[in-house]
């Protein structure tokens, strides 16, 4: 970044993603693999810095959305396993072969078509077969009435011919939360996972190398369903509530500058729809982020950010490219100071809650007008 254009930027802190690697990876049962995910660049962080990273550091599996985000990665110089979540079509066959990435089969009229596609190559696609223990999303259906016919396709799947299964796996819907009711629904999911995995094996006599449960939440609260890979997203960049507990570190530190500061009096209001009128002498600041930025306009009048000497409260509706903050009571910041958005001093979590939503949909929000600064240390 040029220095002299220091508007709003978004430092990754590199030192950081590594030591929350290494933290998650040693609470690890021995012999589990380490599976990052890094769909939607990376929750924001930049896809690929974060992935060649984690391949430096010994992670085993990386998983993104879509091809053109494991396209991304390989071109960039990713080697090591990448794993599709989501679906491809099978005119795509080709390029998942070529290019070495696990592809996700949650039906089997797909794992058909995949497998029709590869062996008219001669080829063999390598696949994970995904399980809809009760999310209700991607996945073979497999619960209560679903169960047989669920079990019957997953190894139909596997019997089909240029297909190597290697792996398999389902997703929790509210293994983050902890009260009772969410408690025993993840592990009435973890349950079924595993007997469909069981009667697999006994009825078809097909194994998986593989199996995956695990997200950040289940990483922290269910350690015990670590099975053959975690697959932390949030966790690995230092957010959720309980990172803090297991001592990781937030990656990325979302900053802005002032742009200019102005004094109105009492009665004056401020920005569009004037929603925010002074009650006092003002001294406001207008600050270079806005919703184009990433910064939800949700957040306008409810948010405070921090700056040097303390936190400015945020007045009156954030705009596309800029937002005013109050900086009476903070005389020391002048133009062109730094303010943090989020980051060390100003808590994502808390944010996010503001603003109604979840840390991941913020960090995923700031968005590709901001450039990414990286921490080496
Ligand atoms: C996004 C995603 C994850 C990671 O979720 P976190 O809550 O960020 O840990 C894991 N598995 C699947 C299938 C996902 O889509």
């Amino acid at each position: 970044m040029n220095d002299l254009q220091k508007r709003t930027w978004a430092e990754i802190s590199l030192p950081n993603l590594k030591h929350n690697y290494t933290m998650i990876r040693k609470a690890l049962p021995e012999g589990c693999r380490f599976l990052g995910v890094v769909k939607a660049d990376a929750y924001g962080h930049g896809a690929l810095p974060v992935s060649l990273l984690l391949q430096e550091a010994g992670a085993d599996y990386l998983a993104v959305s879509c091809l053109d985000e494991a396209l991304e990665l390989r071109s960039g110089g990713i080697t090591m396993p990448i794993l599709i979540l989501g679906h491809t079509p099978p005119e795509y066959t080709k390029l998942l072969i070529d290019q070495g990435f696990t592809q996700t089969v949650s039906a089997l009229a797909k794992a058909r078509e995949y497998s029709v596609a590869a062996g008219a190559l001669g080829k063999t696609l390598k696949i994970h077969i995904k399980l809809d223990t009760g999310m209700s999303r991607l996945g073979f259906l497999c619960r209560g009435d679903y169960f047989n016919l669920g079990v019957n396709n997953v190894i139909a799947c596997c019997h089909l011919p240029n297909l190597e299964a290697e792996g398999i796996y389902t997703h929790f819907s509210v293994s983050d939360e902890t009260d009772e009711e969410s408690e025993s629904y993840t592990r009435e999911q973890f349950e079924l996972f595993c007997q469909v995995i069981d009667t697999a094996r006994e009825r078809g006599g097909v194994h998986f190398a593989i199996r995956h449960c695990a997200n950040s939440g289940a990483v922290v609260h269910y350690p015990e369903m670590a099975l053959d890979m975690v697959r932390p997203g949030l966790l690995l960049y230092g957010y959720g509530d309980d990172s803090g507990r297991l001592g990781l570190k937030p990656c990325m530190r979302l900053v802005t500058t002032v742009s200019t500061i102005k004094h109105y009096e009492a009665g004056t209001s401020v920005s569009y729809g004037r929603h925010f009128v002074t009650d006092r002498h003002t001294r406001m600041g207008v600050l270079a982020i806005g919703y184009a930025d990433g910064l939800p306009r949700i957040l306008s009048n409810k948010c405070s950010f921090a700056a040097a000497g303390g936190f400015a409260p945020q007045r009156g509706n954030i705009c596309m490219d800029m937002c005013m903050v109050d900086l009476t009571e903070l005389p020391q910041t002048e133009v062109a100071d730094e303010v943090e958005i989020f980051g060390p001093s100003n808590d994502l979590n808390a944010l996010s809650e503001a603003a109604g939503t979840i840390p991941y949909e913020l960090l995923c929000a700031v968005s590709k007008r901001v450039p990414r600064v990286y921490i080496e240390e």
